[in-house]
């Protein structure tokens, strides 16, 4: 029986999708920073991981692949027509991607970029457009050797030669959409359905005067390494002190209920505030048992740090004590892990706080 989950990440708002069958299972379009949450869930659903899939070389955050590789020997997949290092297979127009008795087949969808790809299930009851089409939308043309004229023919002649009733997966969606069909896609889509043709389409892609992305010079050179953080970088091993996530910075990550769950379970973790000292009382307030190490001082004051014990950093946003993190772990402190969010988000999650307000 097919099993089929959409997950989210919030950050880039991409959507990743699991389809399996028969114990095993594909991921289309995973996260790095979603790594952690998708090994999980494919361990808990006794999933075998055979393949990651990529619709396209992403500019807006950086697949898994390699990352998923590294931890389950998934086979890394994507377009032929993507230069990316470290893949285990380039994928043209017409191949099938096999997972136990399923397929998907590849259908070449260039126009975002041009090596761009949508997956179509062995029925056609579902298609997984990456960015050439999104609800009611669609990627934009103006950057990674796009084409408004190839995106045009590639929606018009791939993807709604399929089914009506085929439901649509994109890569992302901004508003809280998770799917379409083709023909709800056909008669809505603003850009590429009803009546429009090449010219409407074309003359609507150039002035959309989009912002440059904002991962874009992060995300490609990474993507084009299959999401491998550096060459020849390797996976460390997962510390066993608290449940962490990697980050693609080379960091240690853990979520505000994780922090509460090990500051409850064992006391020796030392949570370190790298605010200024106004912040540490301001509203936001700080975590119970934190200690003061404003970023500013935190070179000179490194021997405070007790290196017996895993350290977590906090600041506002997690910005700043990313950056701790990083100075404490070249200053030679062996456990050290960043709160995801900061205080922001241990406040939205309503976790306990000394001072501030409510
Ligand atoms: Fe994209």
């Amino acid at each position: 029986m097919l099993l089929f989950r959409q997950l989210f990440d919030p950050v880039s708002a991409t959507c990743t999708y699991l389809l399996a069958d028969g114990g095993e299972a594909v991921l289309i379009d995973p996260v790095f920073e979603q790594a952690q949450r998708d090994s999980l869930l494919l361990q808990e659903l006794g999933l075998t991981l055979v393949a990651t899939l990529d619709t396209h070389v992403h500019a807006d955050h950086v697949t898994a692949a390699w990352l998923l590789k590294q931890r389950h020997g998934s086979r890394i997949l994507l377009s032929a027509r993507a230069p990316a290092a470290g893949a285990d297979g380039g994928l043209a127009h017409g191949d099938t991607v096999a997972f136990g008795g399923r397929h998907l087949q590849v259908r070449a969808t260039p126009g975002h970029t041009d090596g761009c790809l949508t997956y179509v299930l062995d029925d056609a009851s579902m298609a997984f457009t990456g960015d050439a089409l999104l609800i009611r939308g669609c990627g934009r043309t103006d950057f990674q050797q796009g084409s408004a004229r190839s995106l045009f023919r590639s929606v018009t002649e791939q993807i709604f030669s399929l089914p009506d009733s085929c439901l649509l997966y994109p890569g992302h969606d901004y508003r809280g959409l998770t799917a379409s069909s083709v023909g709800e896609e056909k008669r809505h889509n603003p850009r590429l359905g009803g009546h429009v043709d090449l010219n409407d389409f074309e003359g609507h892609m150039q002035h959309l005067a989009l912002p440059h992305p904002k991962l874009i010079d992060v995300a490609v050179p990474a993507n084009l390494r299959c999401g491998q953080p550096a060459d020849g970088a390797v996976l460390p091993a997962a510390p066993d002190w608290a449940p962490l996530a990697w980050t693609f910075g080379g960091i240690w990550e853990i979520q505000p209920q994780a922090l509460q769950d090990s500051l409850d379970d064992a006391a020796a973790i030392q949570v370190v505030d790298v605010r200024e000292s106004a912040e540490f009382q301001d509203a936001l307030g700080h975590i119970r048992g934190a200690r003061l190490l404003p970023l500013s001082q935190l070179a000179q004051r490194m021997a405070e740090i007790d290196r017996s014990r895993p350290v977590v950093v906090v600041c506002r946003s997690g910005v700043r004590s990313a950056q701790a993190a990083v100075l404490l772990g070249k200053a030679g402190v062996p456990r050290v892990a960043n709160l995801a969010g900061g205080m922001l988000r241990w406040r939205a999650q309503a976790l306990p706080a000394d001072g501030g307000s409510a």
